[in-house]
C-alpha cells in the first residue's frame, strides 16, 4: 500500500515516517508540510531520525495524493478540510488524526467520505480506544448521581483544548447517559459559578513540559470516586494505530470509520446515536 504523510515535519508526522518504514505491507510513496516550511525539500526519513528514503518533502499535496492508496493526516483542522477534498476526488483512503476541527471541519470529512474509507479518531491508541467504551459503560451503569469530570494534561505545544480526547470521552459518557453532550458540556469554569448542576459532564485541562497525553475520567459520587484513566508515554502508539488504520481501509466502502472498527469492537448503538449527535 503506498501511503502519503502530509504535515511530514510535525510531531506525529515523523512518528509515522518511521512506523511506515517499519510496517509490513506498505511503503511511503510521498511526503508533504505546509507552504514555507523549513522541511520543504528536506528528506522526510532523515528529519524522522531513519536515514534516507529517497523522497523529499513537498508543498502542494496534490500530486502525491493523486498516486496514493492511503493519506495520514495530523496537521491541523484547515489542512485536514483540504487534504479531504483532495483525497475524495484521487479515491484514496484518509486516516485523519487532526483534533479541535468545528462541525463544519467534520463536515468536511463526512463530504469526502462519500467516495472514500475515512478514519477519524481523536486518538489513536488501542487504550484509549478501550477506556472510551468502558467510560460509556461505566456512564451508563452509574447514572447521574455520580459527577463527570474529564482531567488532562498535555505537553505545552498543544494548540486546542480541551483535547480531542478528552472530548471523545465526555462524549462517550454522554452516550451512556443518553444526553446531548453539547447541552452538559461544561469546559470553562472561572470566578463565582454556583454550585455544580446535576448532569454536567466537566472539563480540566492541564497543559506543560513535554507530556505526550494523560486522561483520566472521575466518576464523583457521595462516598466514592470511580476513575477511569490512561497514560500515554509515547507517540508511537498514536502512530502505530494510524498506520493499522490505514492498512484497514483496503477494500472498504466508503463511510466514515473510527477505532473501533479497525480494531472490530464496533459497537452499533454507539454509532446511531453519534449520528444522532451529529444533526444536533
Ligand atoms: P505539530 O505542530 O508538531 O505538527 C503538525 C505538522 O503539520 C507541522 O509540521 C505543520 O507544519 C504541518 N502542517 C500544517 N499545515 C499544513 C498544511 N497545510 N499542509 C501540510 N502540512 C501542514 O503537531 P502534532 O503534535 O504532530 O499534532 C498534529 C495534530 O495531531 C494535532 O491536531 C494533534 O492534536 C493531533 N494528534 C492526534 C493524535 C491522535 O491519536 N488522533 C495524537 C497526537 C496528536
Amino acid at each position: 500500500m503506498n501511503i502519503v504523510v502530509v504535515g511530514a515535519d510535525g510531531r506525529m508526522g515523523r512518528m509515522l515516517v518511521a512506523e511506515i518504514a517499519a510496517t509490513e505491507g506498505c511503503r511511503l510513496s510521498g511526503a508533504t508540510d505546509r507552504e514555507g516550511s523549513p522541511a520543504i525539500g528536506q528528506d522526510p526519513g532523515v528529519l524522522a531520525g531513519i536515514g534516507e528514503t529517497g523522497l523529499k518533502i513537498i508543498e502542494d499535496p496534490a500530486p502525491v495524493i493523486a498516486q496514493a492508496d492511503a493519506v495520514i493526516d495530523f496537521t491541523s483542522p484547515a489542512a485536514t478540510v483540504n487534504h479531504a477534498r483532495l483525497c475524495a476526488q484521487a479515491g484514496a483512503a484518509l486516516v485523519a488524526g487532526t483534533t479541535g476541527m468545528s462541525h463544519s471541519d467534520e463536515e468536511a470529512l463526512y463530504l469526502a467520505a462519500r467516495h472514500i474509507p475515512v478514519v477519524y479518531a481523536a486518538n489513536y491508541s488501542v487504550g484509549i480506544t478501550l477506556l472510551t467504551n468502558l467510560v460509556q459503560k461505566a456512564a451508563a451503569t452509574l447514572g447521574d448521581d455520580y459527577d463527570i469530570e474529564v482531567l488532562e494534561m498535555h505537553h505545552r505545544h498543544k494548540v486546542d483544548a480541551p483535547s480531542g480526547t478528552a472530548l471523545a470521552l465526555g462524549k462517550a459518557a454522554a452516550r451512556g447517559r443518553k444526553v446531548n453532550h453539547d447541552a452538559v458540556k461544561q469546559a470553562v469554569r472561572d470566578g463565582h459559578t454556583g454550585a455544580r448542576p446535576k448532569g454536567e459532564i466537566g472539563y480540566a485541562t492541564l497543559r506543560g513540559g513535554d507530556v505526550v497525553g494523560e486522561h483520566d475520567v472521575i466518576f464523583a459520587a457521595e462516598g466514592e470516586r470511580l476513575i477511569l484513566g490512561h497514560k500515554a508515554s509515547a507517540r508511537r502508539v498514536f502512530a502505530a494505530g494510524a498506520v493499522r488504520a490505514a492498512l484497514w481501509t483496503k477494500g472498504k466502502h466508503p463511510g466514515v470509520y473510527d477505532m473501533n472498527d479497525v480494531l472490530g469492537l464496533k459497537d452499533h448503538e454507539a454509532e446511531v446515536i453519534t449520528e444522532a449527535e451529529r444533526h444536533g
